[in-house]
């Protein structure tokens, strides 16, 4: 296929949604990845509702449910209080990474989406695209190769300054899950993020604020979570990647697009990047059916809007012992705000929703750790 409508570079999860999506808009597509399918990589592994949503709409989420546990919100948790958010719309599921890769290949394929594996594409800087040494002239040039992006970088598109980079590891253990949530456990250098997954396995994420710390150090941070995986059989190896947000000024000029981490990705503590991703696809598969890229453009900005404020929020809001230990009280004390918030952070919910009585018992609470007792709202 030397001439498709869209040469999408990147045959990622949401390189192969958005191929799918502009499949099923009637669009030729040719998808190139220089991996081997199943492609496997770093994740916490957990889908939130607005994800699954998406992939129903592309017709891949029954299979994905098959292979995957539900789990129904977060649960914060540090020195043995916790707090926990629950949806109140949809259900996120755990599902191994290379299982969900395996359910978009099979659906990309169904649909009729023309894959080419084991193959770098070469850019020039004017957006031409070569494969196996030949051009590629596609009417679209869509850029879903990852954070390091070789589309965004040879066609010109700016990055926008970011601070330090985090780092995240993750590893599967042979260990029932103990929740139906997933556990953020926090400390002053990072997280860990617990991911029920099927089969009596869990995917436990370790995120530090500096690259460097090894995983087994990471989790000796969080003592409850490093005694109840005390004996735990580990089931895959240690596998790291950089976190952390990213941003850039556009996403779409003249025929080049892009996407997914690509496109700028948020910190993996939102739990997020598969979910944005999958929701992109749609919108660029929309965009592109109407012929008017810039119509992305203005989804992309109110998909990832939300997203970046709420990773700036926790990570600072958790920066400090003090301050999340009133957090976590104040939150645990007011669980329906906590609904309400996790609602807004999966675009579910509204700002102008939240209840302003919890509110004022939030801060309160926060601000005069004492009376958050009296203030306590049953869910
Ligand atoms: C530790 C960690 C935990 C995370 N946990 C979660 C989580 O629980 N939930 C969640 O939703 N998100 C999570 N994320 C984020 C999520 O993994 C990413 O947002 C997601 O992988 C982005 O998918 P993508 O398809 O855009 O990019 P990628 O998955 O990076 O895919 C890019 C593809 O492009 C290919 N490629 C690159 N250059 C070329 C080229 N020149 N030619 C051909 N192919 C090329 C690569 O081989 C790759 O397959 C986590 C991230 C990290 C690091």
């Amino acid at each position: 296929m030397d001439a498709p409508d869209a040469l999408i570079v990147g045959g990622g999860p949401v390189g192969l949604a958005a191929a799918i999506a502009l499949r099923m808009r009637g669009g030729e597509v040719l998808v190139a990845d220089r991996a081997r399918p199943p492609i496997d990589k770093p994740c916490g592994e957990g889908l939130m509702p607005e994800g699954a949503a998406a992939l129903r709409s592309l017709g891949v989420w029954s299979d994905c449910a098959r292979a995957s546990t539900p789990f129904f919100g977060i649960r914060f948790t540090e020195d043995g209080r916790h707090a926990d958010g629950r949806f109140t719309d949809g259900q996120g599921a755990g599902i191994r990474r290379i299982e969900l890769h395996r359910r978009l290949l099979d659906r990309a394929a169904e649909v009729g989406v023309t894959m080419r594996w084991n193959e770098t594409v070469r850019l020039d800087r004017g957006g031409g695209a070569e494969l196996d040494g030949r051009k590629v002239a596609a009417r679209w040039l869509i850029g879903a190769d990852g954070r390091e992006s070789a589309v965004r970088r040879a066609t010109g598109f700016a990055e926008v300054a970011q601070p330090a980079r985090r780092a995240g590891v993750r590893r599967h253990f042979a260990i029932p899950a103990w929740s139906d949530l997933v556990e953020v456990h926090w400390h002053d250098d990072g997280q860990a993020v617990v991911t029920p997954l099927p089969s009596g396995e869990i995917c436990v994420s370790a995120f530090a604020n500096r690259p460097g710390p090894r995983f087994d150090d990471s989790i000796a941070r969080h003592p409850e979570l490093r005694r109840r995986l005390a004996g735990a059989r580990p089931t895959s190896a240690v596998r790291g990647a950089i976190s952390g947000s990213s941003s850039v000024t556009s996403v779409a000029r003249g025929r080049v697009l892009l996407i997914g981490d690509a496109a700028g990705a948020v910190d993996a503590i939102t739990g997020q990047g598969l979910s944005l991703g999958f929701r992109q696809a749609i919108a660029l598969a929309d965009a592109l059916a109407a012929g008017d890229p810039a119509r992305y453009q203005r989804a992309h900005r109110a998909f990832v809007q939300t997203a970046r404020r709420m990773a700036r929020l926790m990570l600072a809001a958790g920066a400090r012992h003090a301050w999340r230990r009133r957090i976590l009280d104040a939150l645990g004390a007011y669980p329906r705000l906590f609904d309400h918030m996790l609602g807004i952070h999966t675009g579910t919910g509204a700002l102008r929703n939240l209840p302003l009585g919890a509110i004022a018992g939030f801060c309160a609470c926060v601000a005069a750790p004492g009376l958050f007792k009296a203030g306590s709202e049953a869910r």
